[in-house]
């Protein structure tokens, strides 16, 4: 997942992540596109312990019709590549049993959204935490070159291809700025070693953006939470990716 340190930013993409001593997982992420809303809740993992096996949601089938949005969400095409080559940017990380995360960039071609670039920004892990630091890089970045936030990747260096509950409430954040938001896990140790999710809406967004427990880990009503979006509205294509890597 990611965060960022407490300073405060009035940037369009917030890494929010108030940290202590006593709460050295104490994060949230907030991502605000202008004219947007405020951050949700922070939450926290208390001492920093967690589950030996975070609460695990209840995945939807795919494009079912439980997911009325899905079928009036734009395309979106994300290269093929990306999977790979944000696995071998990872492998360091991967290594030492360390989180990276990225952004997925691209545009909006009328018809259709398309990632043509992978962002790297600076940052600092855990086995299961990702922090981005200077956000603000981020942000001149993507307004620079008129990119759009398509979506976000990251490692689970050790664990299994899901979305925790502390990814759920990240992606919340992309999800309610832009319904075609999605996100992609990398779990280049376990089979399957990626995956490509969206809440459902209903009921995974609504769900989760009502959400007010304070835990990190934390289990969610027993509803299709999350679904895979390449079996939707992610097409893996072949197309060329750029890479720039901020750190
Ligand atoms: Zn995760
Ligand atoms: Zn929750």
């Amino acid at each position: 997942m990611f965060h960022r340190p407490s300073h405060a930013s009035h940037s369009g993409l917030l890494f929010q992540t108030p940290q202590s001593a006593s709460d050295p997982h104490h994060h949230f992420y907030q991502h605000v596109l202008p004219k947007k809303s405020p951050p949700r809740a922070p939450y926290s993992t208390g001492s920093g312990s967690r589950p030996p096996v975070p609460p695990k949601e209840l995945v939807a089938p795919p494009v079912g019709g439980s997911d009325p949005v899905v079928r009036e969400l734009k395309s979106v095409s994300f290269p093929r590549d990306c999977l790979n080559r944000f696995t071998s940017i990872a492998s360091i990380n991967t290594a030492r049993n360390r989180e990276t995360c990225g952004l997925l960039l691209g545009k909006d071609k009328g018809g259709r959204f398309v990632v043509t670039t992978l962002l790297i920004p600076k940052q600092h892990s855990t086995s299961d935490t990702c922090a981005m630091d200077e956000e603000e890089l981020v942000m001149q970045f993507t307004e620079e070159r008129s990119l759009i936030t398509l979506g976000w990747i990251h490692t689970h260096p050790t664990q299994s291809c899901f979305m925790s509950s502390v990814d759920l409430h990240t992606h919340s954040g992309f999800q309610r700025m832009l319904p075609e938001s999605f996100a992609v896990v990398c779990a280049p140790n376990s089979t399957p070693n990626f995956g490509i999710f969206r809440l459902t809406d209903p009921p995974g967004l609504q769900t989760i953006l009502e959400c007010r427990v304070t835990e990190a880990f934390h289990p969610h009503p027993d509803r299709p939470i999350y679904t895979d979006a390449d079996k939707g509205h992610v097409q893996i294509r072949d197309l060329s990716l750029e890479i720039v890597d901020l750190r």
